[in-house]
This record gives structure tokens, sequence and C-alpha cells, in this order.
């Protein structure tokens, strides 16, 4: 099967946008990521999928933590700042939440354990256990065939 032919079909799967974060040595990193899925609500468990060259990987894997914010319509830069598409430091304000830096003004942000890991292919699953979670009211940032907020 044709890589593009395989990439266009699942660009038609519409999405919101996360930035995924986490803090090493007092250090925070984020990356954008829009492979991710609620999993159980006994225990509560959410699932990301990362790329095995993405730097996410090696910090997630030190701290053995992370948080997933879903962004707001508001929050386009900031998917492209985390995404490496645009180079603006102040696009990104951190605060903290549950022991976690988070990303301000999110959709929501779910504050996770690393529960278990899956290497496959050239992604690498991650189960989050939740600790907490907190939700505020807005409008979501959505990704669909390429494109920030297009439906159609
Ligand atoms: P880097 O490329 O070093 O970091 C990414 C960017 O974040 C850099 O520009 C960096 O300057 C910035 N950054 C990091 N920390 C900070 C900070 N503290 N303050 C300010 N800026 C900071 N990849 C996946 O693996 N899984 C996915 O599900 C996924 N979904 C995506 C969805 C969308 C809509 C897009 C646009 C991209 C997606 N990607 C996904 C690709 C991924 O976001 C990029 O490949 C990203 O550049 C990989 O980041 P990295 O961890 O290698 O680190």
């Amino acid at each position: 099967m044709d890589e593009r032919l395989f990439r266009t079909a699942m660009s038609k799967f519409t999405t919101g946008v996360t930035v995924i974060t986490t803090e090493v040595d007092g250090d925070i990193h984020g990356m954008t990521a829009n492979a991710f899925m609620s999993v159980s609500l006994d225990p509560k468990l959410v699932l990301i999928s990362v790329g095995n060259r993405a730097k996410m990987k090696g910090y997630i894997d030190l701290s053995s933590t992370f948080a997933v914010n879903l962004l707001s319509r508001s929050q386009e830069n900031v998917s492209k700042q985390f995404a490496g598409q645009i180079n603006d430091k102040n696009t990104a304000v951190f605060t903290e939440f549950s022991g976690l830096p988070v990303i301000d003004k999110a959709l929501a942000s779910i504050a996770c354990d690393v529960h278990d890991t899956t290497i496959q292919g050239d992604h690498t699953l991650y189960i989050g256990k939740v600790r907490d979670v907190v939700v505020t009211d807005a409008e979501p940032l959505t990704f669909y065939s390429g494109n920030y907020g297009m439906i159609s």
C-alpha cells in the first residue's frame, strides 16, 4: 500500500488537538499530539502515541508522568509551537496542576502516571493512569485533513 494514501486516509479522521507536557529535572517539555484516546473508566486510563524519534519519548520515559492538554480554538499557535511549526516561546504559558506542568487555559488537562508502555512499529503507546483532571469551558481546536478547524 502507498504510504501517502495511508496518511491521507488517516487524515480523514477529525480529531481534537492536544499538547503532551512533562517535566524532567525542572525543565518543562511539550509536544503536539492528536493520537489520544480515553481507554478505561475503572481504573481511569488514557492512551497517547508518541513517535519513537520524538524527544518527548525520552522525556516521558525519564519522568514516568505526562499531562494531556486538550486545546481550545484560540490555541492554534500553541499547537504550532509544540509541533515545531513556529518558534514563539511566548505562546507557551504553563501552570502547575496535580504536580505536573499544564498548558494555561486548555479545554481540559489530564495529569497521568505512566501505567503501561508498548512499542508498536515506529511509535510508542503510553497508557496513562489518571491522577486528576481540570476542565474549562471553550470551543475545541479541531484538526482534519492536515488543517486546523476545517471540517469541509
Ligand atoms: P521538539 O521538536 O524539540 O519539540 C517540539 C516543539 O515544541 C519545538 O519547536 C520546541 O521549541 C517546542 N517546545 C518544547 N518544549 C517547550 C517549552 N517548554 N516552551 C516552549 N516551546 C517548547 N507526533 C506524535 O508523535 N504523536 C502524535 O500524536 C502527533 N500528533 C500531531 C498532531 C498535529 C496536529 C501535529 C501538527 C503534529 C503532531 N505530531 C505528533 C508531530 C509532533 O508534534 C512533532 O513531530 C514534534 O515536533 C515532535 O516534538 P519532539 O518531542 O521531537 O520535540
